[in-house]
């Protein structure tokens, strides 16, 4: 149950006073339905409305707010000319200007000889100063009421600066002061003001640009926290044991044509023992792409099997699936392992028939998609679950799966690494293996930079690849032309174009087309009937088409360091080597220009996320999303890394001291986890 003190800031945004069917409707949808959404709208700027003494220092067009006398008011002569009233800022005359403005209403806004404090965009215009429709006027006595700087807010709602302002100014009234939920020493060493005024400085002070860090802090916290209650409640269930010998692990090793890795030995060791139970495993691989995880898996897999149980690996979408599928079907062909695929594709009786092998144990190794735990397959024993390319799951869903009355091991697979003070602030408690070292004998990936006027050259190249049957991959940051985003390549665009000159051989594939389309146009490339492929970044994950060696990324300066190495993994995966070319466009900021050389000169995924932290300083949320850490409003992953292992450090310890949150500052923890939208944590507290 959330906290009673909080159901004024999750009421409806039509509870504020002003608030009608039509604003609030505009407001959902900018910030969100509840008034605590608007709360966390951030100004994107400015304007100083304090006073001015002078306007000597003021610049032609300039927003000030001046203490004017009021003068003569002089009607139209004609329709279409301005309404003027002549004032004097002490001895400097300034004419308001009004248009299509009604006489008697200004009349009495502006009563002759009065003195009025008003606001807008001063011009300097034919030797003297003029204002033309004022942002706000006011007798000087009210003026004390409003800020000194006014926010902007960020709004393509079509709703007015002025409405939107205000809803958002009485929805931050209503954050009263709560109890503390931070450590009272930390409070005090840094400084900190309390939440609600630091919530208040960023809509109202103008240096608040720079989010005061508490409000980080209180973000990692409740991160934290949720995880560690989550973690106590739910997840710290027991696993089976899964302490085969490893004779089938031993035979497929044995039969491979080359030797595992030492990283792929090390992983395979540990995991071995963490899936002996009795605790439940919860363990992260990260390896790039390409160094091999999948044979961890199914090493692992085998284990599970070799004890008596199933192995499952889920996969984001249809095509991976398959893919795995397959490849673990020829893998394990000598194993006497049954192997089977589910999918949403498979319907009917076949569908019927493989549930049935999955209920009945029959299938030792399931690969599907996450549909397979969304619909509710029955498992006959599910020992361990594989989860490939985690990201794609939230937290939420990977929970779910030990919701179901089994639970078994869980091994995450991801390639694109984030650093490991990272993974643990982000995520808890999880266990962390990575796959550093690549299996020799692959040729390195040959990344080259150049300006996009060498599109015509490229399309020679492109040329000639075809020519010799390879395959080529060509990515766009957008999906299709976009008004708001002038100037950013798409891959529709691109499409087209290259259809000119190549013309059938040539697909395209993004995210907005449906998943069966997608798959469609990923068959046809990997069966090699579509050899030039037109894409986004929907291609970026685990899709393996060992014939296509070349990849061009057009406007490469667009994308995160880490997402650009994600994405030219997927050439040079065959006996060929591959080429990356990053096509950049002017002008290229200094920031881009490291970025696009660090992956020239580095091969190393986990070097890569480095830099792009350190670079990126957590600002483009685009790699940040792609890394699957979750979502934040203030913390920056970049920034923030001190603030979220004190966090972490803080929220242990309250929980080993009050694992329920009954004490004062758990109660006031509740608070802070209803306020970060951390409830999946919040029914598990027990109440009283
Ligand atoms: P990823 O980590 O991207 O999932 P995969 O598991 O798909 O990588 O492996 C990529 C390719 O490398 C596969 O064709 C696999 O058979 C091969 N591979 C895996 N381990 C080794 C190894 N130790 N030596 C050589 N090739 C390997
Ligand atoms: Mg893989």
């Amino acid at each position: 149950m959330r906290p009673i003190e909080l159901a004024p800031l999750f009421a409806p945004v039509d509870d504020l006073p002003g608030v009608g069917p039509k604003v609030s409707e505009q407001l959902s949808q900018l910030c969100g339905p509840h008034v605590l959404d608007l709360v966390w709208h951030r100004p994107l700027r400015f304007i100083d409305r304090r006073l001015r003494d002078s306007l000597v220092e003021v610049q032609s067009g300039e927003t000030v707010s001046l203490m004017l006398t009021i003068g003569k008011h002089r009607t139209p002569a004609r329709k279409g000319l301005p309404y003027k009233i002549s004032c004097l800022h002490s001895e400097t005359a300034i004419t308001l200007l009004f248009f299509h403005a009604r006489g008697s209403w200004l009349s009495e806004q502006f009563p002759e000889g009065a003195q009025r404090i008003v606001s807008g965009k001063a011009e300097f215009y034919k030797n003297t100063w003029q204002m033309i429709h004022p942002d706000l006027s006011l007798p000087p006595e009210k003026f004390s009421n409003l800020p000194d700087f006014e926010p902007v807010y960020p709004n393509r709602s079509g709703l007015g600066q002025r409405t939107l302002g205000n809803a958002i100014r009485s929805a931050v009234g209503r954050l009263k002061s709560m109890d503390e939920w931070i450590d009272p020493a930390l409070k005090h060493q840094r400084k900190w003001p309390d939440f609600q005024s630091a919530i208040r400085s960023i809509h109202s002070d103008q240096d608040a640009s720079n989010i005061p860090e508490r409000l980080a802090y209180d973000e990692a916290l409740a991160g934290q926290v949720a995880l560690g209650v989550l973690r106590a409640n739910h997840i710290a269930a027991s696993g089976p044991n899964l302490s085969a010998q490893g004779k089938l692990r031993k035979t497929l090793v044995d039969s491979l044509p080359f030797p595992l890795t030492s990283h792929q030995v090390n992983a395979i060791d540990t995991l071995t023992t963490q899936i002996r139970g009795p605790k439940q495993a919860i363990t992260l691989i990260q390896g790039d792409v390409g160094s091999g995880k999948t044979l961890v898996a199914l090493c692992t897999i085998l284990q599970a099997v070799e004890s008596g149980h199933q192995g499952v690996l889920m996969a984001p979408t249809e095509i991976l699936a398959r893919q795995h599928a397959n490849t673990l079907t020829n893998l394990t062909e000598k194993l006497s392992v049954n192997v089977v695929c589910l999918t949403g594709k498979d319907k009917g009786v076949k569908r019927t028939e493989i549930r049935e092998q999955i209920a009945t144990g029959q299938a030792d190794i399931v690969v599907g998609t996450h549909a397979l735990f969304q619909e509710g397959i029955e498992f006959q024993s599910a020992g361990l679950v594989v989860i490939d390319e985690q990201h794609r799951f939230g937290v939420q869903q990977r929970l779910a799966l030990s919701k179901k009355g089994q639970t078994p091991h869980l091994l995450l697979m991801s390639a694109t690494p984030i650093p490991r003070t990272l993974v643990m602030a982000a995520y808890g408690d999880l266990e962390l293996l990575e796959i550093r070292e690549k299996p020799v004998g692959r040729a390195p990936i040959k990344t080259i930079a150049k300006p996009k006027e060498s599109i015509p050259e490229v399309y020679r190249s492109l040329e000639r690849l075809l020519d010799t049957g390879q395959q080529a991959y060509w990515i766009c940051p957008l999906v299709e032309e976009s008004e708001s985003l002038p100037g950013v390549a798409d891959a529709t665009t691109r499409f087209t174009d290259l259809q000119k000159r190549f013309g059938d051989q040539v697909g395209l594939i993004h995210g907005q087309m449906r998943a069966d389309e997608k798959d469609e146009i990923m068959r046809l490339f990997k069966a090699g009937s579509i050899k030039l492929l037109a894409a986004t970044t929907v291609i970026e994950v685990g899709v393996d088409v060992p014939n296509s060696t070349f990849m061009v990324i057009e406007q490469a300066e667009r994308f995160g360091l880490s997402q650009l190495h994600q994405i030219r993994g997927r050439v040079g995966r065959g006996a060929l080597p591959g080429v990356c070319l990053l096509l950049y466009g002017h002008p290229l900021s200094a920031l881009a220009k490291q970025r696009l050389e660090a992956l020239r000169s580095s091969d190393d995924g986990f070097e890569l996320s480095e830099q792009d932290l350190r670079l990126r300083g957590g600002g483009e949320i685009l790699g940040t999303k792609q890394s699957g850490l979750p979502d934040t409003k203030f913390l920056d992953y970049g920034l923030h890394t001190d603030l979220m292992s004190v966090a972490k450090k803080d929220a242990r310890k309250f929980l080993s001291e009050d694992p329920n949150l009954t004490s004062a500052r758990g109660l006031a923890m509740r608070n802070l986890l209803y306020l970060f939208g951390k409830d999946e944590a919040a029914p598990l507290l027990k109440i009283g």
